[in-house]
């Protein structure tokens, strides 16, 4: 990776223990060093190549795992980034969760529960379309949502946001101290751009399928959905898992952006094939030996047919 993608991947990482001004130091139509989507068209191809030979260490390794949480507003891109991004991995490794409006038995729950049961498992890359972290901000936007959650009246005091940053951050911490890395995009979407995209799923008929009432509803609260991922990031920011903050506007730049994140998170774990031991490696060759020196059994009948033209003498 070059240091220029380098200090382009940081920039876009929310400094865990800073303050950030989400309007004005992030901009969702950023494309950085980069002039168009040809422009950026090899570094993803390539990007999406070695994650696919990363995810084959990760896996065979079977020590680390990956938590990949991507959070936004509608139409920002979280479907198509994650099925581009993951297009060259094998999906023997990879389980997408979507997390919708919690059913009846999840508002059971305490609210990490439906999380935790659907982590990754070592070697595995888990993605979250959606998260807990929805708790504190559609939640936070509509804080009706929390007559549904049966919590004890005490406990639903104005502090109940600081209380669920501080949950999480206990959790992602716990999690990072398992070995499960995790990684937390939000891509950001400007308010233009997201009328853009609705107008198009409108107006083109294999795209009205994606597009419901319940979009426009949310839109009408978009800026206090701004100021909860702003008190959000500027919480839950932490060296163990940092946010990233990924323009949105230009879906190449997002698939860039989120491709080359995860190829360095990757990258800095030095994953590697397990190695055998001597007396392994000494099995492996007296294997080997054996099936070359395997006799000619009844394995073997198809092939002395197919010689002898299907034929039997
Ligand atoms: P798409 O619209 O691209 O299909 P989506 O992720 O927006 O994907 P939807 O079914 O439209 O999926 O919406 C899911 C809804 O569930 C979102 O509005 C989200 O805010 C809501 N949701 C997710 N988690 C919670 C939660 N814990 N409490 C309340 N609402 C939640
Ligand atoms: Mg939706």
């Amino acid at each position: 990776m070059t240091k220029k993608m380098d200090n382009l991947l940081d920039s876009l990482i929310v400094p865990p223990g800073k303050q950030i001004d989400l309007r004005n130091d992030y901009d969702p139509g950023h494309i950085g060093h980069f002039m168009s989507k040809e422009d950026a068209g090899e570094a993803i191809a390539a990007g999406i190549s070695l994650l696919s030979l990363q995810q084959d260490k990760l896996y065979a390794q079977d020590t680390y795992a990956l938590l990949i949480i991507f959070q936004a507003m509608d139409a920002a891109g979280k479907d198509s980034t994650i099925k581009h991004v993951m297009s060259g991995v094998n999906p023997q490794g990879v389980q997408v969760t979507s997390f919708k409006v919690p059913s009846v038995e999840e508002l059971d729950h305490d609210y990490l529960w439906r999380n935790c049961i659907a982590l990754p498992r070592r070697g595995d890359i888990g993605i979250f379309n959606r998260s807990y972290y929805e708790e504190v901000l559609v939640v936070r936007v509509h804080p009706e949502f929390l007559d549904r959650q049966h919590l004890p009246p005490q406990l639903r005091d104005r502090n109940i946001w600081t209380r669920r940053f501080e949950e999480i951050n206990n959790f992602e911490k716990y999690l990072a101290d398992n070995g499960i890395i995790v990684l937390k995009f939000f891509l950001y979407v400007s308010k233009e751009e997201q009328k853009k995209r609705f107008l198009q799923r409108v107006d083109e008929p294999d795209k009205n399928w994606k597009f419901s009432a319940a979009d426009i509803r949310e839109r009408a609260c978009f800026e206090d959905y701004m100021d909860s991922y702003e008190d959000m990031f500027n919480h839950t920011s932490t060296i163990h898992a940092p946010w990233y903050i990924i323009p949105a506007d230009h879906k190449w730049f997002t698939r860039l952006a989120v491709v080359s994140v995860i190829h360095r998170t990757l990258d800095r774990l030095h994953l590697a094939y397990p190695t055998v031991t001597s007396e392994e490696k000494e099995a492996l060759l007296k294997a080997k030996a054996e099936m070359e020196n395997e006799s000619e059994g009844p394995g073997s009948t198809r092939k002395e047919e197919k010689r002898s033209g299907g034929k039997k003498a």
